[in-house]
């Protein structure tokens, strides 16, 4: 076993369960003053800085990215290597999401025969909603330009996603007994099925999506139900389309519910925002390069979840999201062929010269 495959398969050991990564992250962070001479501290947050200096260097820092956590489940991981591919013993996920990614970061730089100076990030909170990125303590960086090392294909360049808006909704109508005096209730289960039979859902055009995920309300079969709760989604590409979209959904279900005597109280809030790097921008033109040394032609994506480079951009880091290999992740299926692993870690080490 080589060493990287090595290294990837002692992390996968460690776990970290979003919330539960401090002792991986303590442990990584030894590993990288040792190993890198890098200089590791954490924010405020609990994320992992690591910076590298070049002293001999007039690049402008470059900053990588991958988040620490893992989904569920994933305590417990024993990674098994058979016929070339890495998978879990099938009980729980794999972690190649996103220590593939970690992986890549690591073998990249030290095997970079030359390089700009580094900031690393290693996020927390990822998986359930960006909240490391979110509290990364970014005035203390210095790169304007990065990459995030958590996307799929490895030929693929990620240079844009979506605005995200999370809408919560409380109908608050008015109980009372069904049988006995209905007239005197007012149903929010009725105000707020009316409000999600009028609105529009699903794939609404080529770039944006809505969804009312999660209804709840109701007490009792022979109550008026005087509460229901919603949890919907938007997200576009275009951010315009998306405060729009949110709009109507917040009308929706005001207007429903006065007209039935209810009140609704609706929560919207932008999780990130739309980005889209430009063609000709340091971050793609540097990962198309090194894509095409190493043989592959590189395709540009614009994806509809969010990633740290959603936080990252809007910060004004100008981040692309570069693929770590990894399959079928967040399932026990998740695997990781060994090439692959080694292609990520190639990659980085590409860009990495390429910018030095
Ligand atoms: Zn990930």
């Amino acid at each position: 076993m080589n060493e990287l495959v090595e290294r990837f398969c002692e992390m996968v050991r460690i776990p970290s369960e979003s919330g539960e990564e401090a002792e991986f992250l303590t442990w990584l962070a030894g590993r990288w003053r040792e190993e890198l001479g890098a200089d590791c501290r954490f924010d405020g947050y609990g994320n992992l800085i690591a910076t590298l200096s070049q002293q001999d260097s007039n690049s402008r820092p470059l900053l990588l990215c991958a988040h620490a956590d893992t989904v569920k489940p994933g305590t417990e991981i024993e990674p098994v290597l058979e016929d070339g591919v890495i998978r879990s013993r099938g009980d729980t996920v794999l972690g190649a999401d996103d220590k593939a990614g970690i992986a890549a970061i690591w073998f990249g730089v030290k095997r970079a025969g030359r390089r700009p100076p580094l900031e690393i990030v290693i996020t927390r909170q990822e998986e359930v909603g960006l909240l490391g990125a979110k509290r990364l303590d970014t005035a203390s960086l210095r790169a304007e330009v990065g990459f995030v090392l958590d996307g799929e294909a490895l030929d693929e360049v990620v240079i844009g996603g979506p605005s995200h808006f999370l809408i919560d909704v409380t109908v608050h109508g008015r109980a009372a007994h069904a049988a006995m005096a209905p007239e005197q209730g007012v149903s929010a289960i009725k105000a707020a099925a009316r409000a999600i039979a009028r609105l529009p859902e699903g794939r609404l055009d080529h770039q944006t999506t809505a969804n009312v995920g999660v209804i709840r309300g109701g007490e009792i079969r022979n109550g008026v139900p005087a509460r229901a709760t919603v949890q919907a989604e938007c997200r576009s590409l275009s951010h315009d389309r998306a405060v729009e979209l949110a709009d109507l959904y917040r009308r929706a279900f005001e207007e429903e519910a006065a007209a039935l005597g209810a009140v609704a109280e609706v929560k919207v809030e932008l999780a990130y925002r739309a980005v889209r790097l430009d063609e000709d921008e340091p971050a793609v033109v540097l990962a198309r390069r090194a894509l095409e040394s190493l043989g592959l032609s590189p395709k540009l994506r614009l994806i509809c979840g969010g990633t740290d480079a959603s936080i990252l951009n809007a910060r004004g880091i100008r981040c692309a999201v570069l693929g770590m290999g990894a399959r079928a992740p967040h399932s026990t299926d998740e695997h990781i062929r060994v090439e692959d692993l080694e292609l990520a870690a190639e990659l980085v080490k590409t860009l990495l010269e390429i910018a030095g």
